[in-house]
């Protein structure tokens, strides 16, 4: 009904790989207004694609693209620029991205003046207080890119995404590049950018660790597929997936039981011509036969938490049981 519309932010179902998304298999996601989501995977995988079609930059051929309940692909004129606006994507490296030759006032300036979002007037004010929400001193628009640090150039790139007052934000890989110090501080941006805008957030990242103190539900993909997608705290307390059990392992916690199988090994298989069955067979250590040639489903293995491995089937046993077993 209207009120579940009312409380997604996105809605994205691709019913088949389109030819130019070849990295993305069918892939059904929903994030919710105001909610966080951490997506999850090696490079490779699928996830900027994926970031890259809910915004609207990549057709979503073969399926469709939901926002507020709109299929995106259907606007027209004034609609479909609003919705180009209201999501808006903070890339990994703010350097390519930032005019060099530009000052900050006039990057930050920049799109809400285009799209006339903003007089001259308000527009100086709008970069002034953007400075002050993304932590840089207003007196600094006046200066280039290049002379700031990295982290400071990824607040101007927040900044600016925030000059066309977007409800939606896509991370993709925002802090990778920074040293961890720093990416501390601009995860703890966003969290109060979240609070005080009320914004959702779609956070990419190839690192678990690094999601799981912003969000609020993971979701771990493998070449192109959605394999489990749970609240955080599920998903690091009770995975239902080799592959989380596996990427939960090359994050070093001092609490973190024992695991009791070794972690995975092996390349990353091509996205382009992937394994048959389960993506992740030739990496997984329970692997069975039927592993080899049939695809596991994503289906409901507890209230709000869905995982494709046929270990939920029935067939074999969980890793955390095995674990809980040796504990
Ligand atoms: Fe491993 Fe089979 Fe589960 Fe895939 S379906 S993760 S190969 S046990
Ligand atoms: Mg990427």
């Amino acid at each position: 009904g209207t009120d579940a519309v009312d409380r997604l932010a996105i809605r994205l179902g691709i019913a088949k790989p389109p030819p130019a998304v070849r990295a993305l298999d069918a892939v059904d996601l929903e994030v919710r207004k105001g909610e966080v989501v951490g997506l999850v995977g090696e490079s490779g995988c699928g996830k900027s694609t994926l970031g890259r079609v809910i915004a609207g930059m990549l057709p979503p051929t073969g399926g469709r693209v939901e926002h507020h309940g709109q299929d995106i692909a259907g606007l027209k004129g004034k609609a479909a620029r609003d919705m180009r606006l209201a999501t808006q994507i903070i890339f990994q490296d703010p350097m390519s991205s930032l005019n060099p030759r530009k000052r900050v006032r006039e990057i930050i300036a920049e799109a809400p003046r285009v799209h006339g979002l903003a007089s001259r007037a308000e527009a100086r004010r709008l970069v002034e207080e953007l400075l002050g929400r993304v932590g840089l001193d207003p007196a600094m628009a006046d200066r280039y890119p290049h002379q700031f640090s990295g982290g400071q150039r990824q607040r101007i790139g927040i900044a600016r995404a925030l000059a066309v007052n977007p409800d939606f934000l896509i991370c993709d890989e925002s802090i990778a590049a920074l040293d961890v110090s720093i990416q501390a501080q601009v995860i703890n941006l966003f969290m109060e950018l979240r609070q005080e805008l009320g914004l959702t957030l779609l956070f990419i990242s190839h690192d678990l660790s690094v999601v799981r103190h912003i969000s609020d539900r993971v979701v771990i993909m493998y070449l192109g597929r959605v394999v489990e997608e749970a609240a955080t705290d599920a998903i690091f307390d009770a995975p239902r997936h080799p592959y989380t059990e596996a990427l939960l392992q090359e994050i070093p916690r001092l609490d973190r039981r024992a695991r009791a199988f070794a972690p995975v090994k092996g390349e990353i298989p091509s996205p382009v011509n992937p394994p048959s069955g389960c993506h992740f067979h030739p990496r997984c250590p329970f692997a069975m036969e039927i592993c080899k040639t049939t695809r596991p489903p994503l289906i409901d293995v507890a209230a709000g938490h869905r995982a494709a491995c046929h270990l939920n089937g029935g067939m074999g046993r969980l890793p955390s049981d095995i674990a809980s077993d040796t504990r």
